[in-house]
């Protein structure tokens, strides 16, 4: 038997219940420390981490909107709504 570590990936921590399972079936888990839920592989591409940051890099770097939806495989609403929730004035 494998057992898999499990840990936060926004602070971490190995603390760490199981939270149910989402509507596809797909193992849910919970950090105790942040009380952030998570799932280890997400099937929407939008939720995996790093996206918000490639998208943030791609913008940097005058990709536009549709370039960048292309290129991370989520929709142009997706895109604006990331880039939206920055604070960037
Ligand atoms: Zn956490």
């Amino acid at each position: 038997m494998a057992i898999i570590e499990v840990k936060c990936p926004k602070c971490w921590s190995a603390h760490v219940i199981k939270y149910g399972r989402t509507s596809t079936g797909t193992q849910r888990y919970l950090c105790k420390d942040c009380k952030d839920s998570f799932l280890l592989e997400y099937t929407y591409n939008a939720y995996k981490p790093g996206t918000e940051e490639t998208i943030i890099k791609m913008t940097a770097n005058a990709s536009g909107i549709r370039d960048i939806s292309r290129v991370v495989g989520i929709s142009t609403d997706t895109v604006i709504k990331t880039l939206k929730k920055q604070n960037v004035r």
